[in-house]
């Protein structure tokens, strides 16, 4: 594996391997860009095959953090982390504070969060270790899991790109179909469900499905059923690349947005969606909504209150705007969002 190419396809500041024999800590923290601010970004853990895919991983996220950042007008850079193994039987409270003794070392350039296999009560084992993690839980005196808000700044998304296809924002009486029903996906579900939507959900976890069902009157289908489902707006809120060569063809709604990052498996698939009449809300735009909240918590400001949930609710126009600019210049609402991004960070280095 070669990493310089890696890094320098797309401007990369710095990577960080962590090593850590007595936890058993293996861990990545990469740093696309700190132009804006210091590098915010999440930790994730999961038991990926190889060391190739965990770095493929880390650079894509952290990356992707930047550009959330630029076009929600925050002031913070891009970068992320990965821990590799499985949360469910690796994780420990050792190993948390091993990558907090690491994430100090950087001494505030990257500032931890939650992820995918990490949540608000491990971030108070690595506060421990480090004050420069966000998400801690509000028992330990933190803003805790950032997921609700993620979930509304995704509710304003849908509303956008719902205005975009209808010509009305309303989400009652929508069909919203959702794929995964984690933090983020459950919260949206039921943003939808009091909004009056009709929903279609799956996950690969059974527990869930169950309680969406009872709890939010949602038709359950299989994992990889969801593709088909006939509906308004598909909304992806697990893995990512789920947009893809496959899938593309199955979608059978004229909108997606959702709370996944990295749900195009390629830029070239935000272009296909164009082609195929289908209006995509970014989906680093759209799920900005706990960096919004999390910038708030750095600067040591309340972040449940109207303040934060007002700037979030602009992911609405911001939507909009990026869908109208698509159009006029014969774009992706991708390469439109990448494009205003870039823009706010070459501002910034005076370029
Ligand atoms: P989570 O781990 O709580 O939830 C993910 C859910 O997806 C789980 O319920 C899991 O069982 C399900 N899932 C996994 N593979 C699946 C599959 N193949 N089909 C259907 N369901 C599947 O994670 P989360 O915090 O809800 O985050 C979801 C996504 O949103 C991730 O891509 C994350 O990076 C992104 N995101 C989260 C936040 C946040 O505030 N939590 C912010 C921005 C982006």
């Amino acid at each position: 594996m070669t990493v310089f190419p890696l890094m320098g396809e797309h401007d990369y500041e710095k990577l960080v391997f962590c090593n850590d024999n007595d936890s058993g800590l293996r861990a990545i923290i990469a740093i696309h860009d700190t132009t804006l601010g210091p590098a915010l970004g999440g930790i994730r853990m999961l038991p990926y095959a190889t060391e190739e895919e965990a770095l493929n991983d880390v650079l894509r996220l952290a990356r992707g953090m930047t550009y959330k950042a630029a076009i929600s007008g925050v002031d913070l850079g891009g970068g992320k982390s990965v821990v590799i193994g499985d949360a469910r039987t690796d994780k420990n409270p050792a190993l948390l504070r091993a990558m907090g003794r690491f994430i100090d070392t950087m001494a505030g350039e990257y500032i931890a969060g939650q992820d995918i296999g990490t949540n608000s009560h491990d971030m108070a084992v690595i506060r421990g270790a480090t004050r420069h993690v966000s998400c801690v839980n509000e028992s330990a005196g933190g803003a805790g899991d950032p997921s609700r808000t993620t979930a509304y700044g995704v509710s304003c998304g849908i509303r956008a790109v719902l205005k975009a296809t209808n010509g009305s924002d309303s989400i009652g009486g929508r069909h919203i179909a959702i794929q995964g029903l984690g933090n983020v996906g459950f919260a949206l579900a039921r943003f939808c469900h009091e909004a009056g939507a009709r929903l279609t959900v799956t996950d690969i976890y059974e527990p869930v499905l169950a309680k969406a069902a009872s709890e939010l009157g949602a038709e359950v289908v299989g994992p990889d059923e969801i593709y088909d489902v006939e509906c308004d707006v598909f909304s992806p809120n697990s893995i990512g690349a789920v947009i893809n060569d496959d899938t593309i063809p199955r979608l059978r709604c004229p909108a997606v947005a959702g709370g996944a990052n990295n749900a195009l498996a390629e830029d070239r698939h935000g272009d296909e969606l164009k082609a195929g009449g289908i209006v995509y809300g970014p989906d680093f735009l759209v799920n900005a909504g706990g960096l919004i909240r999390s910038q708030e918590e750095v600067n040591g400001r309340a972040t449940e209150d109207f303040t934060v949930y007002s700037k979030v609710a602009n992911i609405y126009d911001q939507t909009l705007q990026v869908i109208a600019m698509a159009d006029e210049l014969g774009i992706s609402t991708a390469r439109a969002a990448d494009w205003m991004a870039e823009e706010r960070i070459a501002a910034a280095k005076g370029r």
